[in-house]
């Protein structure tokens, strides 16, 4: 019972709800707040009170129910940042099911892959995504149902609106629709969780290493990271990281519970991006570091002097970034910078203080954290290098169909996979990555799927992928490409190869680079140390 001296407590000061169930939790808090705008598109001015949100969510969960859905069963939401997801995601956590949210700009391999995790039973689509993937939905033998937000009314999809129209019946032809529910609050109870242990998302990391899993994440996991420890003031916020990742869509249901309006725009242009603080007179930014980049180099003069705090994160944020920042941005009065993974909810350290620029921060409420020698595993002191650990109640519970055993140690503590350590105030720095995930701009890039296409094209007879530096990206992939004997292939032609299998993040944006043999250790693990040094050190042979 006595604290371990090298480990981090971060302090316990969240009191969440007995029921420990998320449905009831975000449906009462945005009930409370009916009249407030929930959400507004700022591309074309659609608003969204909280009060129509919860409407259209009791709706959907009702309808969900009558359609057969019951507990347990995978609910999927594949869209680009607009409205409905939303009403979409709570409806389906108030039926019961799990939620689960697909990258719309995924390929078709790379959804199947996630979709054979997670066997999902209906799928919410935008018409976007329709468009996009219907042919593949279509021929996944587990799926049900498609449910699309659009007015188009193609064969074998059941309507968005038809399970989400506003309570006073609003453009319901006649003869109405079989589904609709026009459901009264009073009326309406979120399906009974086990908060503790039930699912409430699966989300998708290939955490340290391989290709993309299912990260399951409980209701207390949310419940935790919703019931703040300090009383944020309603700013309005400014987003445009996508949903269907962890960082969307955990830090925006948590503006949800606090009463916030979320300004959202469907893809990120930077003139646009400006031109939104200044129309809806934005305060808070929620961003990633390639985004702050981006619009510390923009010259356009519209009014952002509303914007007084600065969210960052999903990847490292240079001091020289957060020094533009601030140049580009002298309003701001908080630029805080959180470090977590998909695999930990949200974040699991936050950056409150100026004075310690370059530093994650502290580890946040109900965990803890250390840092261990790798090999070892003996948890060290300040200012020593070593993995990150972390335990607590915002950490997931597993990956669907892995051992727990394999990604967290023998007292519980998740393994990071990132390089770091704390100093002597407990500020932790992240400095490398022992994993093998690159990010591009904040997005997931799992080495091993890259080099699993390579292999597949017949002139290629071993292939390894790194990251490299880029200042805009934050990284990019780069390939080590080892030909078959006597073929000849372009870097154009591999990179070609590649762009036409695994979505945008994933192109070989740093290149290919030959050679005779690709570094591995006697278990045939590639040796991506060595990868990363022969990158530094040697031009490419073409
Ligand atoms: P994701 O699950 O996509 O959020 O990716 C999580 C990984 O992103 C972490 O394990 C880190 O490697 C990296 N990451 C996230 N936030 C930061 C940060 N503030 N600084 C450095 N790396 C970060």
């Amino acid at each position: 019972m006595i604290k371990n001296p090298k480990y981090i407590y971060g302090p316990i000061d969240r009191y969440v709800p007995a029921s420990l169930n998320f449905g009831e939790f975000v449906l009462n808090k945005i009930q409370e707040n009916s009249d407030t705008v929930a959400l507004i598109n700022g591309a074309t001015n659609e608003v969204l009170t909280y009060g129509e949100m919860a409407q259209e969510a009791m709706n959907i969960a009702v309808s969900l129910r009558r359609m057969g859905i019951r507990k347990g069963d995978v609910i999927a939401v594949s869209s680009e940042n607009r409205r409905e997801f939303w009403s979409s995601i709570i409806g389906v956590i108030c039926s019961g099911a799990v939620a689960t949210t697909i990258n719309i700009g995924y390929t078709n391999d790379e959804l199947r892959h996630v979709c054979g995790i997670s066997n999902p039973k209906y799928i919410f689509l935008s018409p976007l995504a329709y468009k996009t993937h219907a042919k593949i939905y279509k021929t996944l033998p587990y799926l049900k149902k498609i449910i699309l937000f659009g007015d188009d009314r193609p064969a074998n999809v059941v309507l968005y609106k038809d399970i989400a129209v506003p309570s006073d019946g609003a453009n319901i032809p006649k003869g109405g629709y079989r589904l609709t529910e026009n459901v009264k609050f009073e009326e309406f109870l979120p399906a009974d969780v086990d908060g503790t242990n039930d699912t409430l998302f699966i989300l998708y990391s290939s955490g340290t290493t391989g290709l993309p899993k299912g990260v399951v994440i409980t209701h207390h996991n949310i419940v935790t990271l919703c019931s703040p420890n300090v009383a944020f003031p309603p700013l309005k916020g400014l987003t445009i990281t996508p949903w269907y990742h962890t960082m969307g869509l955990v830090s925006t249901l948590g503006g949800f519970t606090r009463g916030t309006t979320t300004v959202y725009l469907p893809k990120f242009d930077v003139d646009l991006y400006l031109k939104t603080i200044e129309k809806y007179q934005v305060s808070q930014l929620t961003v990633v570091p390639a985004v702050l980049i981006a619009l510390c180099k923009s010259k356009s003069t519209y009014d952002t002097s509303t914007v007084s705090v600065v969210y960052c994160g999903a990847a490292p944020l240079y001091e020289e970034t957060a020094k533009a920042v601030r140049d580009r941005f002298p309003s701001v009065q908080a630029l805080l910078q959180g470090y977590g993974m998909t695999e930990t909810t949200l974040a699991i350290t936050m950056n409150w203080n100026p004075e310690k620029i370059g530093s994650v921060g502290n580890v946040i409420s109900h965990t803890i954290a250390k840092v261990v020698n790798p090999e070892t595993r003996e948890a060290l002191g300040p200012n020593q290098e070593g993995e990150i650990c972390v335990k607590g109640a915002m950490i997931m519970k597993g990956y669907i169909g892995k051992d727990r055993k394999e990604d967290f140690d023998d007292e519980g503590f998740l393994k990071t996979g990132d390089i770091g350590y704390y100093d002597e105030d407990q500020y932790f720095y992240i400095v490398d990555r022992l994993k093998e995930l690159i990010k591009y701009k904040a997005y997931q890039v799992p080495p091993a799927e890259i080099e699993a296409v390579l292999l597949k094209h017949p002139s290629i007879r071993e292939a390894g992928v790194v990251g490299i530096p880029d200042p805009a990206a934050g990284e990019v992939p780069l390939a080590f490409v080892v030909l078959q004997p006597g073929v000849t292939l372009t870097q154009k032609e591999i990179q070609d190869y590649v762009a036409e299998r695994l979505s945008n993040p994933k192109h070989l944006r740093g290149g290919v680079r030959f050679i005779d043999e690709v570094p591995k250790n006697q278990t045939g693990k590639i040796l991506r140390r060595e990868l990363r040094k022969i990158a530094k050190s040697r031009k490419s042979k073409l």
